[in-house]
């Protein structure tokens, strides 16, 4: 390795480490932290957020840069040397703009704030939440002045989360999605055969459900060496470093669907971050190229993979195992079915696959209207109440299951929802070309086996990190750019057979 790029290595693992560090930080409040410590663990983020990013942006390391920009030109574009380079860059001019004091200031309110709309949320109080949602609603603003943009000003927060994606393509790739799946969604509710998911709403012991959920994310290849499951409000996934990757769920007793499937959810991302090659580790590399590539992944294992009929062939006796009771006489028909019910819903995180991709577009264009300033904060929840009624056809009975629902907003993680359903669509673009590559993975999946399918990921997608910008890496894989037709013909076959219509009625996806 030549010396500038040692340094420059040596200087950002500093960065890396304290990243890591507020990364626990945060983990350890979600999931064992008394209320006691809200205050003293704000500041402590504050802090380490704050050095992180003076380390990051500092002139030693734009230095450092200069001088491994200076022999970056002898590497192979293709190595991990050179990429480190061009990820620097990119990062480096894009966080140099954030001022410091901002930076602190921004995640020390994210952090308070994120306290306020849990207890506003638990009393049904969105007046009592509207103060700190207007601040992160500025601060998002603000940030996305910093950073600049030439479009629109969504795309300035979208790039922090899909680097390189831009609101325009974002707004085309859903407007046909919307075309679609708007009259499908009204078709299985018209005209589809009944769909009854009893079973998932007996009574089920946590424990029980914890250890199908843990038996089978190992199984996909979830390294519980490198992993850990804990209970948490709000479920995720988070890497420390390629040792330490963790995941958390919550328990419904009366709703088996939530832990497991959860759980598959999060190890999908776990898997991602465990996946990375570790040569990348404590550098900016040494992670997800994106949230979109990263919902591919946990969107996959959970539905692609989680939901299919050949999954549960397999697995169905195995959960009979830990439910004897519970499972009687139920077959792998009525159970798949079970599993993926269609049907409009308040939530976003418990929306079966084909109505989810509605309540994160009505998500993007509210996020929209509120940095453009057509729409303000205090008018969220009723503008909220018309795009539930647009798109899904219901009317929320309150706002903690409306507007208040979802924690991304409380934290000012505006530009983020998107990424969800480029996710979807991506994971099918992904699956579709593992599939070619090997054609025996659906057998495999009905016998369990998942390794060829992992493996194919782990060369094509995880290993490589943030090497390449994300098309860079779709195109890779798949030989094509992002793709939205494999993921309508997919939702218009799976669900058209679940629910015996033919989907001539809708806007047919092209062959
Ligand atoms: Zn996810």
């Amino acid at each position: 390795m030549p010396e500038p790029i040692r340094s420059l290595r040596d200087h950002l693992a500093i960065t890396s480490d304290l990243r890591s560090a507020a990364a626990v930080l945060q983990w350890d409040q979600e999931t064992q932290m008394p209320p006691g410590g809200v205050m003293g663990r704000a500041t402590e983020l504050a802090t380490l957020t704050r050095l992180a990013h003076e380390s990051f942006t500092s002139p030693r390391t734009g230095e450092l840069l200069a001088a491994a920009e200076r022999v970056a030109g002898t590497l192979d574009p293709e190595s991990d040397d050179a990429a480190l380079v061009r990820m620097t860059r990119r990062d480096y001019d894009r966080l140099t703009k954030l001022p410091p004091d901002f930076v602190a200031e921004r995640a020390r309110e994210a952090s308070l704030s994120t306290e306020v709309w849990k207890a506003a949320r638990k009393r049904n109080d969105f007046a009592a939440f509207q103060p700190s949602l207007q601040k992160m609603v500025d601060f998002a603003r603000r940030t996305a002045d910093y950073l600049g943009y030439t479009e629109h000003v969504y795309d300035a927060l979208l790039d922090l989360y899909e680097p390189d994606m831009k609101a325009s393509e974002v707004d085309a790739v859903f407007a046909r999605l919307r075309e679609v799946t708007v009259p499908f969604v009204q078709t299985i509710v018209t005209r589809g055969r009944t769909v009854d998911d009893t079973v998932l709403h007996e009574d089920y012991p946590e424990a029980q459900q914890g250890a199908f959920g843990l038996a089978v994310a190992q199984a996909f290849g979830y390294d519980l060496d490198r992993g850990r499951l804990d209970i948490s409000a709000h479920p995720f996934a988070s890497g420390f470093n390629a040792g330490d990757v963790r995941i958390t769920t919550r328990y419904k007793r009366r709703d088996l669907s939530e832990a497991v499937f959860g759980i598959f959810h999060e190890a999908g991302h776990a898997m991602y971050e465990q996946g990375v090659a570790p040569e990348l580790d404590r550098t900016p590399l040494a992670r997800g190229a994106s949230l979109g590539l990263h919902e591919s992944q946990s969107r996959m294992w959970e539905n692609i993979v989680g939901r299919s009929r050949p999954f549960w062939e397999h697995y169905l006796p195995l959960l009979r195992q830990h439910f004897p009771g519970q499972l009687r006489g139920v077959d792998v028909e009525t159970f798949y079915r079970a599993v993926n019910r269609v049907e409009p819903s308040l939530i976003r995180t418990a929306a079966d696959e084909v109505t989810y991709n509605l309540h994160i577009m009505l998500r993007f264009d509210l996020e929209k209207s509120l940095l453009e300033g057509r729409v303000k904060v205090a008018d969220l929840p009723a503008a909220w109440a018309a795009k539930m009624k647009e798109y899904l056809g219901i009317t929320p009975p309150n706002d903690a299951d409306g507007v208040m629902q979802d924690i991304h907003w409380s934290s000012g993680s505006l530009g983020y929802f998107p990424t969800y359903s480029l996710g979807n669509v991506i994971s099918v673009q992904l699956f579709e070309a593992a599939r070619k590559a090997h054609p025996t993975i659906d057998e495999e999946i009905a016998h369990g086996r998942f390794a060829t399918l992992l493996g194919w990921l782990r060369q094509n997608i995880h290993r490589h990190g943030r090497k390449f910008l994300p098309r860079e890496i779709l195109q890779r894989a798949t030989g094509s750019a992002l793709t939205l037709e494999p993921y309508l013909r997919y939702l218009q076959r799976k669900f058209g057979e679940i629910y015996g219509i033919s989907t001539a009625g809708a806007p047919a996806a092209a062959e």
